[in-house]
């Protein structure tokens, strides 16, 4: 059964009409990489699948939330709801860190879970610990994102998605920004997540990378979905 379902999507920027009713179906604990040139709709894609971006047609299903057409357009009370659903389901990471910088290492981590799940703090931060002995930074806990490198900074914004305990994780082109000797410790930390078992979709340029932890490949060119298949069939010449 697949825990992510979009069909029939269509997307449009102002008069620029980027998807014309792509699908896609993802199953429990598959990991898929979405590759294809610069503007071809990888980054709108995963937006869509976690409500941060709104769509014309179609649905988004995850985990059996419905995420329809108009839920961003003029959001009612009920389409917050479903949005605040999936944010629940979907952890995201992305090219930037994005971590509060006024807070240390620790306190980013625990921040969501007390404030939106309500966990008790000692137990928030036990769970915080527990991620960052993971990634071998538990002695960062009380830095703050400015003391630490890039690549740690990225490997933080990993385990705070996974403290939400999310069903899904999205990478967006997570070491993009990263100088090239901290991009291996990233991949380590999302190859040991994709060992766990995490449904995964990461947009990437790093075709070895994608070719070694993909279940399947997904290219998209000009916002339409020109080719699906296994590593193998679409890395021809790896
Ligand atoms: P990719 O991630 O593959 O580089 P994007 O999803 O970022 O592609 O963008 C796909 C297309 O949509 C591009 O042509 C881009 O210019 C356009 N686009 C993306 N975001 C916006 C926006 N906020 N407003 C208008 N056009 C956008
Ligand atoms: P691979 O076998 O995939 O090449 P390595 O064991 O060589 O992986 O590690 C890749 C990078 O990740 C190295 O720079 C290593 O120091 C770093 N690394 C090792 N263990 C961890 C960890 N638990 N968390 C984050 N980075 C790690």
């Amino acid at each position: 059964a697949a825990i992510i379902t979009v069909k029939n999507l269509h997307k449009s920027y102002n008069d620029y009409h980027l998807f014309k009713g792509i699908s896609l179906d993802v199953k429990k604990g598959e990991v898929v990489a979405i590759i294809g040139p610069s503007g071809s709709g990888k980054s709108t894609f995963l937006r869509c699948i976690n409500g941060l971006e709104n769509f014309q047609k179609g649905e988004v299903i995850v985990d059996g939330i419905r995420l329809n057409s108009n839920n961003r357009l003029n959001p009612s009370k009920e389409d917050m709801e479903v949005i605040r659903k999936i944010r629940l389901k979907v952890g995201m990471v992305f090219q930037q860190f994005n971590l509060f910088p006024h807070m240390t290492v620790l306190e980013n981590i625990i921040e969501a879970p007390v404030k939106v799940l309500s966990i008790n703090r000692s137990i928030a931060i036990e769970n915080a610990l527990t991620l960052l002995r993971r990634i071998n930074l538990e002695n960062k806990a009380d830095s703050f994102p400015e003391d630490l490198s890039g690549g740690e900074q990225q490997r933080v914004a990993i385990v705070r998605s996974l403290a939400m305990k999310p069903e899904v994780m999205l990478f967006d082109e997570p070491t993009s920004s990263l100088d090239p000797e901290m991009v291996g410790e990233v991949l380590y930390v999302i190859k040991d997540l994709v060992g766990r078992g995490m449904t995964t979709l990461i947009v990437t340029h790093l075709m070895q990378f994608a070719h070694e932890i993909a279940d399947r490949v997904v290219v998209l060119d000009k916002g339409d979905i020109i080719e699906t298949g296994l590593p193998d069939e679409i890395f021809i010449n790896p």
